[in-house]
């Protein structure tokens, strides 16, 4: 019975290297790597022998007799990528990127400061201490660990969120050490930090978002999701968000992940969140909300929706939810598994007490409203080529005003400048080379490659970050310091 990877997949590659027989793709040689939507298992090459399973940090692969019916569909899509992808190779792959350890009399001397424990700060420590007696200081502007994957993660995504078990374990070590609560650029600066450590990497992520520059889109009632994501999980900059659920209607403007955890948390039935640990005052709001329709707005086709098909699939099997899908009138084209998948919503009667409406071809072009918000005026929109060769979305004069007293933009993350290092603000990213900005500064994560793939993806990032810094220690482009006395922060901070 072959092993199959369902909608949890965190792309981090741990299962690939674990496998003994290669069969588990795509793997680190493969340009897929590290941009593909999930990882796939080969039915027709697994072996049966669970290493897998044993090296997956979020739960997600299982026999295929364990798959439970909502889960059976990923039999088919774990094959269906190897249809498409054939392979031969069966040897094993060993360690997805094979490293050069330092001797232990230079590694004694490594002492890093991180700044940030997101999952990129976290892979990065956890690629550091692989180095004998190295030791990694994490600074973390909150009061509590993780970022994204503690504040990012929707709470009904409780086996992605297991992750943060791995990150423990790291955290664990004797040489790894906590500084919450202290903000590079105020309570330290950068200058301190680069004369304290041999090293400084930033792992700072993409705290801010892009804007809709569109009128009305400052109106009370239209919020960045990105703050809407931080009110459910309780963030501390936005557990105080004014998040009014009192119309039938919430407005999304974006279809990538993010925009799908918000209309699956707007509406999930209350009960089956309060088994989460979703913050609990956004809980008692959720059971007082009205709202029974999320409108997600995609202004290209379906085609070139931003979510994945494992959230796609997750759509389907939310219970008492419907899905309707909203092309325009015109058909679904393609023949993809997500293709079908929308196609088979477009065609279901509507059952149930909420429903999700997946709005393809339509942008918006105003938020309206006098003083809040009380509607968002869109366009369908036609498809036009680009130089690039991508098709852009073009308004129509085929407009109309959608009734709602919330907009949530959905339309991705950005990265703030960081103190005393250049910033690409186009990108919103660090500029750097494999993670190097100078010898002895690095960036990881999102800071440095812009906000895209899962939680995973960060390995094989930091993987890329840390082997730039072990090749400056070899070339003696930085310089190893002795460690310092775990004391000194503290006296610098209060
Ligand atoms: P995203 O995937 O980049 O999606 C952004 C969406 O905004 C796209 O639909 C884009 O449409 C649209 N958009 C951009 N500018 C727009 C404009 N001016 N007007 C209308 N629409 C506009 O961003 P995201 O959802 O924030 O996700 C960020 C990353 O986190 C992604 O890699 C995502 O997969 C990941 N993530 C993963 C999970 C998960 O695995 N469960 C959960 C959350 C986030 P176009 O395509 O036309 O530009």
């Amino acid at each position: 019975m072959p092993h199959v990877i369902t909608q949890s997949c965190c792309n981090d590659g741990s299962c690939v290297s674990a496998c003994p027989v290669n069969c588990i793709h795509p793997g680190p040689n493969d340009p897929r790597f590290g941009t593909s939507q999930m990882l796939y298992i080969d039915p027709a090459g697994c072996i049966d022998c669970g290493a897998c399973l044993t090296a997956c940090p979020v739960d997600a692969i299982k026999p295929d007799r364990r798959l439970t019916a909502d889960e059976a569909v990923f039999a088919h899509v774990n094959a269906d990528y190897f249809e498409e992808n054939p392979h031969e190779d069966r040897a094993p792959l060993g360690p997805v990127r094979p490293r050069v350890y330092l001797d232990e009399s230079q590694s004694r001397l490594l002492h890093v400061a991180i700044v940030g424990s997101g999952p990129a700060g976290m892979y990065t420590a956890d690629e550091i201490l692989r180095h004998p007696g190295a030791r990694v200081d994490v600074f973390e502007r909150l009061n509590e660990p993780f970022g994204l994957a503690r504040f990012g993660v929707a709470p009904d995504h409780r086996r992605t969120r297991s992750i943060t078990d791995r990150f423990r374990v790291i955290a664990n070590d004797k040489r790894f050490t906590y500084h919450l609560g202290v903000e590079i650029g105020k309570d330290l600066t950068h200058e301190q930090l680069a004369a304290n450590y041999a090293a400084v990497v930033y792992a700072v992520g993409a705290s801010s978002d892009h804007r809709l520059a569109i009128e009305g889109e400052e109106l009370a009632g239209s919020m960045a999701a990105t703050e809407f994501v931080g009110w459910y999980n309780g963030h501390v900059d936005h557990r105080a968000a004014k998040v009014r659920l009192s119309h039938s209607r919430v407005v999304i403007v974006g279809n990538g992940n993010v925009a799908l955890d918000a209309a699956r948390i707007l509406t999930a039935d209350p009960e089956r969140l309060a088994e989460t640990d979703i913050s609990r005052d956004a809980l008692a709001a959720l059971r007082r909300s009205r709202v029974c329709e999320v409108v997600l707005l995609g202004r290209r086709g379906p085609e070139h929706a931003a979510f994945t098909l494992p959230e796609l699939i997750g759509l389907q099997s939310l219970p008492d939810v419907d899905i309707i899908v909203d092309n325009g009138g015109e058909p679904i084209a393609g023949n993809s598994q997500a293709a079908k998948i929308l196609a088979e919503m477009a065609a279901e009667p509507n059952r149930g007490r909420r429903r999700i409406v997946l709005r393809f071809r339509t942008a918006p072009v105003r938020v309206v409203g006098a003083e809040r918000v009380e509607g968002i005026e869109v366009a369908r929109t036609k498809l036009v080529p680009a130089a690039d060769g991508s098709l852009r979305a073009t308004l129509t004069d085929d407009t109309e005003i959608i009734e709602t007293d919330m907009v949530l933009r959905s339309v991705g993350y950005r990265g703030r400048p960081i103190p005393s290092l250049p910033f690409d603000d186009k990108r919103g990213t660090v500029p750097n080379d494999k993670g190097r900005v100078t010898p002895g500064t690095y960036v990881v994560g999102w800071i440095k490659r812009g906000p895209t793939g899962f939680i995973g993806t960060n390995r094989n990032d930091a993987q890329e970050t840390v082997a730039s810094l072990i090749a400056d220690v070899r070339a003696e482009r930085i310089q190893l310091k002795q460690r310092q006395r775990r004391r000194m922060w503290r006296k610098v901070l209060v």
